[in-house]
Formats: structure tokens, sequence, C-alpha cells
């Protein structure tokens, strides 16, 4: 059986990465831009005043500090202004550009004056003082390499300043999702002894959306090989397929008999973490395969452990694994020895403590209201104890807890 670094090796080299789309630049928010982008242009385009002042040149400023105001220019003026003489200035907005001959500004709360006709400094600023030079954000030809991460408002705002209307960026993926089981039904109906609500597709509609993909539902299949295999079919055409359930050795376990009858590429079957060790996974043409374990715990852990990264390394990002983190355990974690388990865990952050962990209530394997308390996994594969330290991940969404 496979451990977990070893599927997940297999599950990120099988993953692919998705071909770029052509997106006007507001709709990209989020997105991973799938080229660097060359400026043509020097941002700003010229030199401009950084304060509401008074511009005029440095050594033409006499001992009496008196500069006679000439002219006013304000932001999104374009004429071309006339240089100064001696004693001379003129009044100036933020973000205004600074004739040629202007080299220094001197903020109006630094002046006496009228401040129209005539001021007086109160002290001489430093040569050059208060003006933004031309390109000193960035200058023509500079390479705006923004691969690998998602874009966020600050690469907006530089992208929409070098002129970018569209740019492009990797697919989300479409993730098809379907549930296995005679008993699985639906919120609304009769909840009667032997059935099970379908509560995998409500959490993994919320998690493929999370983790950054675009969720089609394609509803429940019986256990039977049929059904399964010909849902498999209806989502042939998606970037990633997941199912639930039916995965394990029981007399009504079709799962991995549908993958193989319909001509997908078995990778590993179990993987030998605790909850999820019952999981598929298969390529089929550029099409990855997730079959999942129908218990909901186990679902949503593997969901975590492999099928997030193979969504973000689609989607282009170049830290595609989930990160783990350090936290201290504040509390005995009696886990049975030589396997991995993955705990669900309550992670806060103290500034003395730093992160530290709870286990979040009960880890029998069927009890999913511990993942909905937890909002994280914390790595164990052997009994530890508290002050220790471990590894762990964020359940997706649950970084925002804190
Ligand atoms: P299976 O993997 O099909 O053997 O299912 C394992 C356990 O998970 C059984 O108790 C199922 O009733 C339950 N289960 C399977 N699929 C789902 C689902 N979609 N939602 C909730 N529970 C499920
Ligand atoms: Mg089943």
């Amino acid at each position: 059986m496979l451990n977990y670094t070893e599927a997940l090796k297999l599950v990120c080299d099988s993953a692919r990465v998705s071909d770029l789309d052509d997106v006007v630049l507001k709709k990209a928010f989020g997105y991973v831009i799938g080229e660097a982008v060359v400026s043509d242009r020097c941002i700003p385009i010229s030199d401009n005043s950084a304060m509401d002042g008074y511009g005029f040149i440095w050594e033409e400023c006499d001992s009496t500090l008196e500069l006679k105001v000439i002219g006013h220019i304000s932001a999104g003026d374009t004429r071309k202004h006339t240089g100064l003489n001696r004693g001379q200035c003129y009044r100036i907005m933020t973000g205004a550009s600074v004739p040629a001959s202007v080299d220094t500004v001197v903020p109006r709360e630094k002046v006496v004056g009228d401040g129209e006709a005539l001021i007086c400094l109160k002290e001489l600023p430093k040569r050059g003082a208060n003006i933004r030079r031309a390109g000193e954000d960035i200058a023509v030809g500079d390479v705006l390499d923004m691969r690998g991460r998602p874009l966020g408002p600050g690469d907006l705002g530089v992208l929409a300043s070098v002129g970018c209307t569209h740019v492009k960026v990797h697919r989300a993926p479409t993730v098809a999702y379907f549930s296995t089981g005679e008993e699985l039904i639906d919120p609304d109906e009769e909840l009667v002894t032997g059935k099970v609500v379908n509560s995998n597709a409500w959490s993994l509609e919320a998690c493929i959306r999370l983790a950054g993909g675009f969720p089609l539902s394609l509803g429940k299949a019986g256990d039977s090989l049929e059904e399964t295999m010909a849902v498999f079919e209806k989502a042939k055409d998606c970037d990633i397929i997941l199912s639930t359930g039916g995965v394990s050795m029981g007399d009504h376990d079709h799962v991995k008999e549908a993958m193989e009858a319909v001509g997908m590429d078995i990778k590993f079957w179990k993987v030998a973490i605790k909850p999820g060790k019952p999981l598929a996974f298969a390529t089929w043409g550029k099409t990855v395969v997730f079959g999942l374990p129908g218990n909901p715990v186990s679902c949503l852990v593997n969901f975590e452990l492999f099928v997030k990264p193979a969504i973000r390394k689609f989607r282009g990002y170049k830290q595609y694994h989930t990160p783990t983190f350090s936290v201290t355990l504040e509390e005995d974690f009696p886990i049975a020895k030589n396997k991995l388990h993955l705990v669900r865990a309550v992670i806060t952050y103290d500034k003395n403590k730093g992160y530290h962990a709870i286990v979040a209530g009960s880890q029998g394997s069927g009890v999913l209201r511990s993942m909905s308390l937890a909002n994280a996994l914390v790595f164990v594969d052997k009994p530890m104890s508290m002050g220790e330290k471990a590894q762990a991940l964020w359940l997706t969404g649950k970084e925002l807890w804190l």
C-alpha cells in the first residue's frame, strides 16, 4: 500500500496544468496569469508632484525664500508650461506633472503668505524633494512576472496601469462529482432506518468551490457497475471527476471495477492513512479521477490531501501542495502507532504560545461533526504528548477563522 507521500506524488505528477483563457482584466482576479507582461511604458509617465504645494527651481531660490506664483498646475493638466525665472514658482497639486524646469516641491503647509500670488518658504526643502520620478514604479521594458499565484488587488492595479485590458489566465477546472449508494437520500426526504443523507454532495460542492474549481453535480448512482459506469461516461469531458463511496471491498462496491471497465488507468487504490484509506486514483485521457471513500470524514480528508493539490496545479499555482505548518499540541494526541493519522483539530493562535492545537471532538471515522468543529488536520504517526510539536494543514476555507 502506498504511503501518503508516495500517493501525493503520483497525484501531483498525473495532474495537469490547464491551458490558458483570454479574460477581461477585472475577471482575472483570483486566477493565475499564464504569461509575464512586459511594460511598454514607464509609471509614472512623467515626474510629478507628491504633494499639494509649490514647485520651483531649488538653485534659484534666494535667501529671502520668497517666490512669486506664476501659474497653477493641477492633476490631469496636459498643457506645456513655460520655464521658471529666478524667484518664481508654480502652485502645483498632487499627481500633477511638474514642468521640466521645476526640480523641487514644497508642501503647502510649509509656506506662509497669501498662497496665491506670493509665498515664503518656512525653510528650504532638500533639492528634489516631493517629486515622484518618471518610471520610479515601473520602467519601460520591466518584466512583470506574476505567474504561479493568484492575481490579487495589487496585481490588477499594476496590470491596469500598464494598459492591459485582457490577460491570459489558467482556467478553473470543472470538477464533476457524484455519490454512489442505494442508501442515499436528499436532505428533504424522510430519513428512515437504512437510509443516509447524501451529505458528501453538500460537503464536496463547498470544497470544490473553495479550492477553486467549478463544481458540476452529477447526482447519485445506485450500487451497480452499469450505473456507476454510466455516470463516469457522462463526466468524461470534465477536468477532474470525483465519486464517493463504493470504493472498498464490500459486495456492492463497484467504483474500482467501473473505472477499469470504462478504460481508466488506475494509479493506486488504498493509501496508508487514517481516515481515508480506501482511495482510488486514476487518469482517463486528460482527466484525473478520484474514487473517494463514502465515509463522510474520509471523503473530506482525502479531498484536502489529494484533490485540492490537483485543482491548484490545474489552476497554475506553483505552490500547489497545501502548505503545512508547525503547531504545539495543547493536550495528548493518543494515536495508534505505525499509521499516519490526520487528526481533526482546532488550532488557535496566541502571541506567546504561537499556533496550538486541541483535538476536535470524537475522532471516530463516522463522526462528521468533528470535521465541522475542526479548522485543521494534524499529522500524527505515533502517540504524542502535550507540548510536543506536529505539522498541520488548514482545512479549506478555515484559515479565515483566526
Ligand atoms: P461506502 O464507502 O460506500 O462503503 O460507504 C461508507 C459509509 O459512508 C457508509 O456508512 C455509507 O452509508 C456512508 N456514505 C456513503 N456515501 C455517502 C454520502 N454520499 N454521504 C454520506 N454518507 C455516505
Ligand atoms: Mg456504498
